[in-house]
């Protein structure tokens, strides 16, 4: 047990103060080392609620580090079983070679039929990735007096002058962000300010928000528009939206690969033209019938295990499941699939990243931290993603185009 040198409390009667609701949980940390509040908060849970949480003990992050940055009201940690996929040869602008991708999951299946799509590819010379835009956004909603006031103002933000000062505005909260662009959208009286930035190798929503922060500061200022919110939800974070499947948010990103007609029939054990039929029924028109921004068959569930493995926000799977896949035959009856993913928000700094297991999945895809020039291993950690989804796409299409799916969970018992 360590207290700090101004507490008088030991352990046993901290934790019976902190039982009794005299102290509240998130005081602890102020009163003791970071250890001893973690199992202080842990020991009283246990005891309010009369259960035993011996496994979220077990943890071998820095405590430190994670209660100031990542997590308020700390009691543990939760494990989630990493499994690889690979190798999967990529063959970007910034992801150049083969890689096996960390996957923390508790979905049985998901790594072999991930590891089958890897094999598929590596298998056709490996999968082509490039980024089409890559544009963090944070979207003010600021209330005018009426359409008139509203159109000077939209005319206002995209004057060159002002778009130059909101520049200079934003660099002075950052060292590596920034203002790339605005974009007003008006409803009545409420105007939206969607600003774009360039975020280097950052996911970025932090960095965004406070320097959006100041150019609200800087319009109100200047031009009088009142400030209602600084997220007026067009931005649109961590929720399903179109305006970031059209306009794109994060990372805008396509993967691709021909895969010849005889490594279809070798690995995925079916032909091209029932993989290309079943894609167009299932992930094309069965998504516009069921009104879905998604179209495909399991983007998510590539970009949740990557996410988890790789300390990203979770929550930004809402936008990366918006992916569209395509398969279609070559006029040499190969198949072309591809993976358009529109809206991919993913750091290799910040965030999640500084923690140790999070960090080492990082290290193994060698992106961690600041890419030299800034911004090459968001870049290259983006392209790795699109391929392991393309990866995740083509197994399950053509488990579905054999008939495999049902065997193949059963057989893995689950
Ligand atoms: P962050 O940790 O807040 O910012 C990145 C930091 O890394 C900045 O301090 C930046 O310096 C520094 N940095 C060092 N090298 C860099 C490089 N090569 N490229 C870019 N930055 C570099 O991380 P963030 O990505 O902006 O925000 C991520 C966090 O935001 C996540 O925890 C996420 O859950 C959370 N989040 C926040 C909001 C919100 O509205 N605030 C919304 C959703 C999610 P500078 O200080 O000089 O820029």
């Amino acid at each position: 047990m360590i207290l700090r040198d101004d507490s008088n409390e030991n352990e046993g009667e901290l934790l019976a103060k902190v039982i009794k609701g005299e102290i509240p949980y998130h005081r602890i940390d102020s009163l003791t080392d970071k250890e001893t509040a973690v199992r202080i908060r842990r020991c009283a849970i246990e005891s309010s609620y009369g259960v035993k949480l011996e496994h979220l003990s077990m943890c071998s992050l820095d405590l430190e580090d994670a209660t100031k940055r990542n997590i308020e009201n700390m009691i543990g940690a939760i494990q989630v079983p990493l499994g690889v996929a690979g190798p999967l040869k990529v063959k970007g602008e910034f992801a150049e070679g083969s890689y096996h991708v960390p996957l923390a999951t508790t979905e049985g299946a998901l790594v072999a039929s991930v590891n089958r799509g890897c094999s598929v590819i590596t298998g056709s010379d490996g999968s082509n990735v490039r980024i089409f835009q890559d544009v963090m956004t944070r979207a003010p909603v600021f209330k005018l007096d009426d359409v008139v006031r509203a159109r000077e103002f939209a005319d206002w933000v995209k004057r060159p002058e002002v778009f130059s000062r909101l520049k200079d505005k934003a660099s002075q909260t950052t060292r590596f962000g920034e203002l790339v662009g605005v974009e007003p959208y008006v409803t009545g009286n409420t105007v939206y300010l969607r600003f774009s930035y360039d975020t280097k190798d950052a996911m970025g929503m932090n960095m965004v928000t406070i320097a959006t922060e100041a150019l609200a500061a800087l319009i109100e200022d200047e031009f009088g528009a009142i400030p209602i919110s600084l997220s007026g939800n067009m931005c649109t974070d961590k929720k399903p939206a179109s305006i970031n499947t059209i306009m794109g948010r994060g990372k805008t990103v396509v993967a691709d690969v021909v895969i010849p007609k005889s490594v279809v029939e070798e690995r995925l054990k079916c032909k091209p033209e029932t993989m290309a039929d079943v894609n167009y029924r299932k992930n094309l028109l069965g998504s516009a019938r069921a009104g879905a921004l998604g179209y495909n068959a399991h983007a998510a569930n590539i970009i949740a295990a990557m996410f988890i493995a790789c300390g990203q926000d979770a929550a930004h799977v809402v936008e990366g499941s918006t992916a569209i896949t395509t398969m279609e035959l070559t006029k040499y009856g190969d198949l072309y699939c591809s993976v358009t993913i529109p809206s991919l928000a993913v750091g290799t700094v910040g965030g999640g990243t500084g923690l140790g297991p999070q960090g080492d999945c990082l290290r193994l895809l060698g992106v961690k931290g600041s890419g030299n020039p800034p911004g090459t291993n968001s870049k290259k950690l983006a392209e790795i993603v699109a391929a392991a989804v393309l990866a995740g796409e083509i197994s399950l299409i053509g488990a579905q185009a054999a008939g495999h799916l049902a065997r193949a969970h059963a057989e893995l018992g689950r």
